[in-house]
């Protein structure tokens, strides 16, 4: 029989670009069994060690980063340049790893709190093999970080990225490999929602990091709160960004444009919703629409600004969701036109002005080259508005008082905030990053990503060499009597 392939296509150009094979399900198992034996020698490393290879591995990728850029591009239907900041993202993120993962992975010394005659530490102990499944927006960054936190975790990993940028993954699993990780404790496997499902429900594999949609991590998390194995959603978001009337409005607007259009709108932490207090709000509008006009749109990927949409399908949903916000009510301020005449899956970048909270372009991931921007009263009605979401990922506050923002950042329901900023946060690899509500579980990047991939063993370990401990049988009159008299003195 032969093994189907997966054909990865150029959304800007709708044409071909290379292949992969299929990994079919029933020729899983030998890979996981492979993955599981190589955990002995790869956790049994010296964390030292791991992190001297993971060097080696962001050497390689700067020594390939032209040729990444321009796989991630092909592939994706983005610029080189977004390429290329996906390179520079993941390398940031390799650089600290490899140089904060072992202090972060080492154990830690706890308080035995009146237990003076005891030593408690903990140790941060590697799953076993985890499951790494990705999508495709960053085919790069989203595949490589979780795949290096695991690793330097001393876990080894079977990877599936998504079917739309098998290449990536496969060019990035080979350069690993060239730097020193051993090819059973990385291994990359191809295919489909099926080839993932395997993943998740394998024996062999311990704990799961998905990244993706809202609907296939809860099939994931039910999957595996029925072995109760540990797992990772990095899910959707809507996040909104908040312009309060002491913003710099230049810089709010850059930021809501970059927000909202780098990638093409295809990053889970896009400006989507935009809060704008009344006052500033016609000027804001005037910057954000000056600057969405010189934005240039096509499959020029040296000089464009924006590229195309990943598929036809996300090209869809998008205009859908603009179709459906106009008959509504909203206004388009700029753009709103499908561009398929270029070739690929273009939309020109569209700003909207929305008044109607209810539609789903302000309540459903849109994930597209659109911006919406709503009026809001004051600070507190933007909160109140930001906050009517199920997501959680990001978001972000704009205001010259920093105190202020602060404060507000507060009382957004949020993974992750910025003030006066937008997505930066992600870039910055000592940041935990993850989302609340129907955003996510758990966290990567950072002490609490790195130790995500690590189960937390604590160990107490007695000092001297008594008999026996007090409260042991048999327990006198005499020890209960002290223990009540010391509990009045320690705790009364
Ligand atoms: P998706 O959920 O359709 O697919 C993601 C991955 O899951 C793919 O590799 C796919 O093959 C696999 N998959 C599909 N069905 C599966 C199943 N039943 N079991 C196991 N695996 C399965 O998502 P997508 O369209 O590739 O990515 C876009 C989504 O990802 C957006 O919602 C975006 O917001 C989200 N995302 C989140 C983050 C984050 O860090 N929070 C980052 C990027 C993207």
């Amino acid at each position: 029989m032969s093994i189907p392939t997966l054909v990865s296509i150029n959304p800007a150009t709708k044409k071909t670009i290379g292949s992969v094979q299929v990994s079919p399900t029933n020729q899983l198992p030998p890979i996981f069994e492979r993955a599981q034996k190589a955990t002995a020698s790869w956790s049994n490393m010296r964390l030292t060690q791991r992190s001297q290879i993971l060097r080696l591995v962001r050497k390689k990728l700067v020594a390939h980063m032209d040729e990444l850029s321009e796989l991630i591009a092909s592939e994706t239907g983005k610029t080189n340049w977004e390429g290329f900041l996906e390179v520079f993202t993941t390398v940031e993120h390799l650089r600290h790893i490899s140089r904060s993962g072992p202090e972060y992975l080492r154990a830690e010394h706890r308080s035995s709190g009146i237990f003076l005659h005891k030593k408690c530490y903990v140790n941060y102990i590697p799953h076993g093999v985890v499951g790494i499944i990705s999508p495709w927006n960053y085919p790069l960054i989203l595949t490589a970080t979780p795949v290096v936190e695991a690793l330097m975790a001393g876990n080894t990993v079977v990877l599936k990225p998504s079917e739309l940028t098998p290449l990536t993954g496969k060019r990035m699993g080979e350069l690993f490999h060239e730097a020193g990780v051993p090819e059973d404790a990385l291994q990359v496997v191809h295919g489909f929602g099926d080839v993932g499902a395997a993943i998740v429900d394998s024996t062999h594999t311990d704990m799961i990091c998905f990244t993706g949609s809202v609907d296939v991590g809860r099939k994931i998390a039910i999957a595996c709160a029925e072995k109760l194995k540990p797992l990772v959603l990095e899910l959707g978001g809507k996040d909104p960004m908040v312009v309060l009337e002491d913003a710099n409005l230049e810089r709010a607007a850059g930021a809501a444009v970059w927000g909202g259009f780098s990638n093409c709108g295809q990053t889970c932490i896009s400006a989507e919703r935009i809060y704008v207090v009344e006052s500033v709000a016609d000027k804001f509008i005037g910057l954000v629409k000056t600057k969405t006009k010189e934005l240039n749109v096509g499959p020029d990927k040296t000089n464009s600004d924006v590229g195309a949409l990943v598929s036809k399908q996300q090209q869809e949903v998008v205009m859908a969701h603009i179709k459906e916000a106009v008959n509504g009510g909203a206004d388009i301020l700029s753009g709103g036109e499908d561009l398929s005449a270029v070739g690929g899956y273009f939309i020109k970048p569209t700003v909207l002005e929305v008044y109607d909270e209810s539609s789903n372009i302000m309540t459903h991931e849109t994930f597209g080259p659109e911006i919406c921007i709503m009026r809001v009263k004051d600070a507190e009605d933007a909160i109140k508005k930001a906050n009517a979401s199920s997501y959680g990922l990001s978001a972000s506050v704009f205001t010259k008082d920093k105190k202020r923002g602060q404060k507000i950042a507060k009382k957004i329901q949020a993974g992750s905030v910025c003030v006066n900023d937008v997505m930066t946060n992600y870039i910055t690899a000592d940041l935990p990053f993850g989302g609340v509500g129907i955003s996510g579980i758990g966290r990567v990047h950072g002490p609490e990503g790195l130790r995500s991939f690590c189960q937390t063993q604590a160990v107490l370990v007695n000092r001297f060499g008594l008999k026996r401990e007090p409260w042991w049988y048999p327990i006198s009159k005499r020890t209960k009597k002290l223990f009540k008299t010391v509990t009045k003195i320690i705790y009364g």
